[in-house]
């Protein structure tokens, strides 16, 4: 299983069961992080609504994309994933990336790596964010090359509502003629790697709500099969 996702973190908040899981189950996973999620600062969000600081990438103490990028690879080590490409596209910007370069990464994790599925986050992001309906986009012309089937992280419609109403958020939610499959997940071995990304977990309600919400499970669904 290869998952492709845009930010340091999203391999954990939200497919970190579903990783934890398939790893579980003796299915090699890898991955490919299109940004270092540089835009955060370090005690609020790269999904935050405010815009990022712009700092740029050099290699000192203190900058967040370093500090997210050692994060990033200790959490996909307590997840069990063997292989991680983070690649340097900018944080909150990927909509404005060529579709062709992005799926271009996949495909070479496809010829090196020889996945049977892909893994991303639903269409529409799951939490509205552009940077996660870029990299499904991206994911999908890849599958679409490599004749993969793509798996979809989803969240179902009713937990979607609750969070939408709690926390005024914009959760994309799926009824049940939506989800193929229901997975149940280590939960908190998932728990222990969003605990590695520390600049982004320490106050996050809204993700701990949705886990409680979700209990073990979670749902996938099936974007594309080649014919
Ligand atoms: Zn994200």
């Amino acid at each position: 299983m290869l998952a492709v996702v845009a930010h340091p973190d999203d391999e954990s908040f939200g497919l970190g069961g579903i990783l934890a899981a398939l790893a579980d189950q003796g299915v090699p996973t890898g991955l490919v992080c299109f940004t270092r999620g540089e835009a955060s600062t370090l005690a609020g969000s790269t999904h935050a609504e405010s815009p990022g600081t712009g700092s740029p990438q050099a290699d000192r103490p203190g900058d967040p994309a370093v500090i997210r990028e050692h994060e990033l690879r200790r959490a996909a080590a307590v997840l069990g994933i063997e292989h991680v490409a983070l690649h340097d596209y900018p944080d909150r910007a990927l909509r404005g990336v060529d579709l062709a370069p992005l799926a271009g990464h996949v495909l070479t994790l496809v010829a090196e790596r020889h996945p049977s599925h892909l893994l991303v986050f639903d269409q529409g992001g799951v939490t509205g964010h552009p940077d996660h309906v870029r990299s499904t986009q991206a994911a999908l012309v890849a599958a679409r090359q490599a004749g993969l089937p793509v798996l979809a992280w989803a969240l179902p419609r009713e937990v979607a509502s609750r969070l939408n109403a709690e926390f005024d958020a914009e959760f994309l939610g799926r009824g049940p003629e939506e989800l193929d499959q229901a997975v149940r997940v280590p939960r908190q071995r998932q728990e222990d790697a969003i605990a590695c990304h520390h600049s982004q977990s320490a106050d996050n309600p809204v993700l701990h709500r949705r886990l409680e919400l979700l209990g073990d499970t979670e749902h996938l669904r099936l974007l594309y099969h080649p014919l």
